[in-house]
């Protein structure tokens, strides 16, 4: 299951700067979450403590029926895609969504069954070969979701995914990212600062305000009664 229960969570970085404050939020097995709000007020930090890839300063964070805060990235049922795609640059696509499933010692053959049906997904069978560096912004983005959904996590989390886009590139991911919400059902966490993409693309929207929630709600409730 993708519950995601966020309890009493703060973040105090090491210079002493807090982050994130006394953060609670359950997210249903299958929403789409989406975070918003202005740069700097503690979104990526709360989805990275979230993936495992920073440390809990108090409270604790619940994937499924486990509480995760001392569970390795690599062993939580999420897997994250990044603003900067994170692609490894030597390695082909199909390397590049093959690498995490090898670390976890899956089969030759599950991964190839696994990679192909995803390629097929998102379109890439074509670009099995090619490196990151030969593909479009948008291609690089579709690899690095694929690299997130060969994995079959029960919750994703996407930290900006879009932003590196040209608009009407960003207009068709959305789409993409939705149709892929509706196919697979997992539960999406998605950090944005921009508001349309959190309009069209919430279950619910989280707004925070320097490390604090502001509000949770449907879209129209957030945005006609701000
Ligand atoms: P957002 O994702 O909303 O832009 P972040 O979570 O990246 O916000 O950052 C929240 C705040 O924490 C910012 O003020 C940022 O400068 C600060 N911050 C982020 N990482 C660190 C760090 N490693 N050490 C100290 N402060 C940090
Ligand atoms: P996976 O396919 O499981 O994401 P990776 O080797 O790509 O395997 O990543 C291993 C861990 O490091 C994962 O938890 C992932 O979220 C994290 N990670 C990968 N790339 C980056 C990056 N550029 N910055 C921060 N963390 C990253």
């Amino acid at each position: 299951m993708g519950n995601v229960a966020v309890n009493g969570v703060s973040k105090q970085y090491d210079n002493g700067y807090v982050a994130v404050k006394d953060f609670n939020l359950n997210i249903a097995d299958g929403e789409f979450m989406v975070l918003v709000g202005p740069s700097g007020c503690g979104k990526s930090t709360m989805l990275r403590m979230i993936a495992g890839l920073e440390e809990i300063t108090s409270g604790t964070i619940g994937i499924g029926e486990r509480v995760v805060n001392d569970v390795l990235p690599k062993d939580r049922d999420i897997a994250m895609v990044f603003q900067n795609y994170a692609l490894y640059p030597h390695m082909s696509v199909a390397e590049n969504m093959a690498f995490g499933l090898k670390l976890r010692k899956f089969t030759k053959i599950e991964i190839n069954r696994r990679v192909d049906a995803v390629a097929k997904i998102l379109g890439l069978e074509l670009l099995l070969k090619r490196k990151p560096k030969a593909l479009s912004g948008g291609q690089r983005q579709r690899v690095a979701m694929g690299r997130a959904m060969v994995r079959e996590p029960s919750v994703f989390l996407f930290d900006e995914p879009l932003s590196n886009l040209d608009a009407k590139m960003r207009v068709e991911m959305r789409k993409e990212i939705l149709r892929l919400h509706r196919r697979i059902s997992a539960t999406m966490i998605y950090v944005t600062h921009d508001q349309v993409e959190a309009m069209t693309l919430g279950d619910r929207i989280c707004v925070m305000n320097e490390g604090a929630i502001e509000q949770v709600g449907v879209p129209t409730a957030i945005f006609e009664h701000p």
